[in-house]
């Protein structure tokens, strides 16, 4: 292949390849130089008074890879000097920064390959080290996190049926906690703030400008009070949404509840069988195989209490996958509140009573469930 193809190969309309130092069944080496024969002087900018002043030792750059072989640039390291500054510099190139060993397309190359899967893997993908891949990556972060940033704002402005999300984590469950916004159509995360009370967001709220910008059709989030306070102080139109998973979570979770009162009454035997198959109570029972749907009836004829709340359970998923409108799903909300309400437990009762504190709560989740349906 005649050599200036492949300089077009290469991509670097900077260099002019003069020649092919040689060619493994791993490696091509290949030897280049500047196309210009001057460059300005970085302090008076001109080149008037710029003139080469020799060379030092040729660079070895790694480049992306050609012909499916690691490839190594040998260029020169041209000294120029500038008599009116006074100053004596080296040449530099756009494809690689100074004293740099990589050219600029190889390292993008490795940290998009590393974005994408591990920094590792990159590595072997690459034939380089692990740590030098290691620190591209490193390096690359910040600026790529805010360009995803920014992509990730300027979706969530102009989406027109934007729906957020607001949930908080914390790095070490049980210690401060922090609030995510999301962006839920989008799957990106918008910000991270700290704190989850109501004036950590009343204060984020007042120095995000852009965040009250948004324009949400609906917001999903837990059922924590200072959310839904400060979202509808945010966004009074957009339709507040409990979402499923949460509300799930706290139905399971006061079945457990009755299960371990429950527990403490029956005799040893049972305490054992009920304590190590407590499990079995969580799921939908249709989702169960035959031989843990037998188990199950077993454990739940242990005590009319523990069916109670299970069949209480079952009635929630069965309200949210098969209501099939949303006057259905409003009444069959309001007999589900009803139901827990005569379970006599006060982990059930505070749940039913969840429902009917919250008015507002279930008609939006039947929103959401409506337009799912719809859709
Ligand atoms: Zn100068």
């Amino acid at each position: 292949m005649p050599i200036r193809y492949i300089n077009e190969l290469l991509g670097l309309p900077e260099l002019q390849l003069h020649s092919v130092v040689s060619i493994h069944e791993t490696e091509v080496h290949l030897e280049a130089s500047p196309v210009a024969y001057k460059q300005a002087c970085p302090l008076c900018h001109s080149e008037e008074a710029v003139k080469r002043d020799g060379r030092n030792t040729p660079r070895k750059i790694r480049h992306v890879r050609i012909f499916g072989k690691k490839c190594f640039l040998h260029i020169p390291s041209v000294r120029l000097a500038c008599s009116r500054c006074n100053i004596g510099f080296v040449w530099s190139y756009s494809c690689v920064g100074s004293k740099e060993r990589y050219s600029r397309a190889f390292r993008l190359q490795t940290v998009n390959q590393a974005l994408v899967s591990t920094a590792a893997h990159s590595a072997r993908m690459q034939e380089a080290p692990a740590s030098t891949v290691q620190r591209m990556h490193q390096e690359a972060l910040p600026a790529e996190s805010e360009r995803l940033l920014q992509q990730a704002w300027h979706q969530a402005k102009e989406q027109t049926d934007l729906v957020l999300g607001i949930d908080d984590f914390a790095i070490k469950k049980g210690h401060t906690y922090n609030t995510g916004i999301h962006d839920l159509r989008g799957e990106t995360m918008l910000d991270l703030l700290l704190g989850r009370k109501l004036d950590a967001l009343r204060t984020y709220a007042e120095q995000h400008s852009e965040f009250l910008n948004l324009n949400p059709k609906a917001v999903v989030m837990d059922l924590a009070q200072a959310y839904h306070t400060w979202i509808s102080e945010c966004f009074p139109k957009a339709i507040r949404i409990a979402d499923r998973f949460h509300v799930h979570g706290y139905v399971i979770e006061s079945v457990q509840a009755v299960r371990k009162s429950v527990q403490s009454t029956l005799s040893p035997r049972a305490k054992g069988i009920l304590k190590s198959h407590h499990r079995l109570l969580n799921p939908p029972a249709d989702s169960l195989p035959e031989k843990s749907r037998t188990q199950l009836d077993q454990l739940l004829a242990f005590s009319p209490l523990l069916r109670e709340v299970w069949e209480w359970k079952e009635s929630f998923s069965r309200w949210y996958d098969y209501s099939p409108s949303f006057d259905v799903a409003r009444l069959g909300f309001i007999r589900w509140c009803q139901q827990g309400k005569g379970i006599e437990h006060e982990a059930v009762q505070n749940d039913a009573e969840l429902g009917r504190g919250n008015r507002e709560l279930p008609s939006l989740s039947l929103d959401e469930c409506d337009s799912r349906r719809t859709a």
